[in-house]
């Protein structure tokens, strides 16, 4: 995870009152953006801090073109009936680009993180250097907010987030994706690009991104709810990735590489692994292997072989073999999900990018895990919730929560 500014930060120290300033700026902004506060009088009472004060940053906000001014606000209350505050947005973009094998998904969102404008773009690394690779990257990103993108406004601009499937290896300086793309880009074609665009860049592990929006998407569903400070979001693809949310963020470790569920071994006489070691469950469960063995179980069983994980799930009930052959792959995943519960504490777990084996699928690992009984006495487990452009809009949502900062 890694943010670069277009300047390196400064490192002189920022004053006491420009920083108290920031906390409650970006507090008042917050409360209108999440629509929690409707007018001044509203702030007022959230916050510990004077009318006045609150008039003033409010008045800054508005300046900014952040915030603005409705018609005065519906209300009971006796007296003058006080104007109404609400985000103001379209006043800034953030352009944002999710990297897979299958291409780059651009989405441009405004300042609510909804999207505005989409496209997926193919684009082949294959064959390429690692820093050819790295240009191809950008020069796509280029060629889309320079030239095909109708929406972009590089002066509304925030920032370009990159969401991107692997680690940035600090030793090495490299953004680095194994098993998705098989490349490592050297950071500085990134920071050359950002430098280029004249915007901040804001790159993001792709699991962390959807486990963010993930949260967002609880958070949001039941506003009066506690908000999700804890959460495993395991992301099942050609490996499994695994997304720490813990106090409300995302939780990197010291050196950008927490969470590593695939590499938890479950066997250690197992299956050799690239990272050097053995039975590593990736090695055992992603969705090619999960899709493997149930074909091997309806070969051995003289029956047609499940062309993908929805028609294995379909005919699962019916079929007894698919059906051990399932059972045994979600019991495959407890092992592993289950040392992730012992050694972060935690029993919130969502799942993505198997949901095509349904319900009965998650139970059985839901059951598997209940086996358990020492620790696992509370379990939330389901699947991912927060839509298709979970990479590009948790980006945002991190970066507006967590990095932007109004008074620079
Ligand atoms: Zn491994």
């Amino acid at each position: 995870m890694k943010y670069i500014p277009i300047e390196r930060v400064e490192t002189g120290r920022i004053g006491y009152q420009q920083q108290v300033k920031e906390t409650n700026i970006k507090r008042i902004f917050d409360l209108v953006r999440f629509g929690r506060c409707k007018s001044r009088a509203e702030i007022v009472r959230c916050m510990n801090l004077s009318a006045t004060s609150v008039s003033v940053l409010v008045e800054e906000l508005m300046s900014r073109g952040l915030v603005e001014e409705v018609g005065p606000a519906q209300t009971t209350m006796p007296g003058r009936r006080p104007i109404s505050l609400r985000l103001n947005s379209d006043a800034r973009q953030m352009a944002t680009f999710a990297l897979s094998r299958d291409g780059v998904r651009y989405c441009l969102l405004d300042l609510e993180c909804r999207v505005v404008e989409s496209h997926t773009y193919p684009l082949s690394i294959e064959g390429l250097t690692d820093a050819e690779a790295g240009e191809a990257y950008v020069r796509l990103f280029e060629q889309v907010l320079k030239r095909r993108s109708k929406r972009f406004d590089s002066a509304r601009a925030l920032m370009i987030g990159i969401c991107f499937p692997g680690v940035f290896l600090e030793n090495r300086k490299t953004y680095s994706s194994g098993t998705e793309l098989n490349v490592s880009i050297p950071e500085g074609i990134f920071e050359d690009f950002g430098r280029r665009m004249g915007l901040p860049l804001c790159v993001i592990n792709s699991t962390r991104c959807k486990a963010y929006a993930e949260k967002r998407f609880l958070d949001a569903r039941d506003p009066d709810a506690p908000e999700t400070e804890y959460m495993l979001y395991a992301d099942i693809h050609k490996g499994i990735n695994c997304a720490v949310i813990a106090k409300g963020s995302i939780y990197t470790g010291p050196h950008n590489i927490s969470g590593l569920l695939g590499h938890f071994t479950i066997d250690y006489q197992g299956r050799p692994c690239h990272c050097g070691n053995r039975g590593c469950l990736e090695r055992y469960v992603n969705q090619d292997t999960l899709l493997e063995d149930a074909q091997k179980a309806c070969v051995e069983a003289g029956t047609q072989p499940p062309a993908d994980l929805k028609e294995a799930a379909r005919r699962c009930a019916d079929e007894p073999a698919l059906m051990a052959a399932l059972q045994n792959s979600a019991r495959l995943l407890a092992f592993g999900l289950y040392n992730l519960m012992c050694s972060s504490g935690m029993n919130h777990i969502v799942l993505s990018g198997i949901e095509a084996l349904g319900d009965a699928f998650l139970e059985e690992v839901r059951r598997a895990l209940m086996e358990r009984t020492l620790l696992v006495c509370r379990l939330d487990l389901s699947w991912a919730q927060a839509g298709r452009d979970s990479r590009n809009v948790g980006i945002c949502q991190y970066f507006l929560d967590k990095v932007f900062t109004i008074t620079g």
